[in-house]
């Protein structure tokens, strides 16, 4: 397993599923954590203060809004002031919205593109320097199946899930001699609130049931019939952290049973 003791790592979008996996994979491996994402205070702190009393690192929880721009840039610097650095970077909070497009409401469209996408950008603008002057960094985005193949309905989700997987290429061509990695994992359906929230539309949009849509349209994807837990991405991102991972960069890692290989 990576060692990351003296490492931090700013997880975006960590105050639940997926993030919340990630700070804690990295916490269990010696990192300290900014971890960051909406919710109720009295959640967040619960999280924040699991994470440093199970792992005896330290936590902190920055409240930057992913569609901001400057509070982005404000997140990473106050992984660096608090800590030292921020070496590790986890482009992961997102959004989801389902909807036929000549329905789907632009402001929504607008949402996703930020969070999804541009929120990555800003992230990875700030970061880099810091992880160029010391010589080290791992880059880390949450892409989705929907990096690389499409579902009706989701034209924000799947435009915003494959411009990440272009600016993850981007960004570690870069990079490349900097030890510096970038890479993006997609996963197929995890169970997390994302997925949960979802449901309703989709039985509104395609004249379903809750049983019919996980069964007959989120399972459907996946050959092996069961949802990815936050866990195993979570230990698919500890490994890119270790130096076994030193040479993967500009990948695109699928972690979905078996869904994009139909
Ligand atoms: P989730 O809803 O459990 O978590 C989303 C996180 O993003 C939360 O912490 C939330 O507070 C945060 N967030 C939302 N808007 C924000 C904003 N404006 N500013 C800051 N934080 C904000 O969802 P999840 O399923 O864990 O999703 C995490 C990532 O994984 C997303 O990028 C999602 O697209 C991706 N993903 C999820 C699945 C899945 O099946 N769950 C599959 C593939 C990819």
């Amino acid at each position: 397993m990576a060692n990351l003791t003296g490492k931090t790592a700013v997880v975006t979008g960590s105050t639940s599923g997926i993030g919340l996996a990630y700070a804690r994979a990295f916490a269990s491996a010696g990192a300290n954590i900014v971890i960051n994402g909406m919710g109720a205070p009295e959640d967040i702190e619960k999280e924040r203060a699991a994470i440093e009393s199970d792992f005896k690192v330290r936590a902190i929880h920055s409240p930057a809004d992913m569609t901001k721009p400057a509070e982005i840039a404000g997140m990473i610097a106050l992984g660096e002031s608090t800590f030292g650095s921020v070496d590790i970077l986890v482009n992961n909070a997102g959004i989801q919205f389902v909807s036929p497009i000549e329905e789907f409401p632009i402001e929504k469209w607008d949402a996703i593109i930020a969070i999804n996408l541009s929120s990555a950008f800003h992230g990875i603008r700030a970061a880099v320097p810091g992880m160029k002057k010391r010589g080290w960094g791992r880059i880390i985005n949450t892409a989705s199946a929907h990096s690389l193949v499409a579902s009706p309905f989701k034209s924000a989700y799947v435009s915003a899930k494959h411009g990440i997987a272009g600016l993850t290429k981007t960004v570690a061509l870069e990079v490349a001699t900097h030890k510096i990695t970038c890479n993006c994992i997609s996963p197929g359906y995890v169970w997390t609130p994302l997925v949960e929230k979802q449901i309703p539309d989709t039985m509104k949009a395609r004249g379903l049931t809750k049983e019919q849509v996980i069964n007959d349209v989120l399972l459907a994807a996946q050959p092996t019939k069961e949802f990815v837990t936050s866990e195993q991405v979570a230990a698919l991102a500890l490994f890119l952290c270790g130096d076994d991972a030193a040479q993967i960069t500009g990948t695109n890692l699928s972690i979905d049973g078996g869904w994009t290989a139909e």
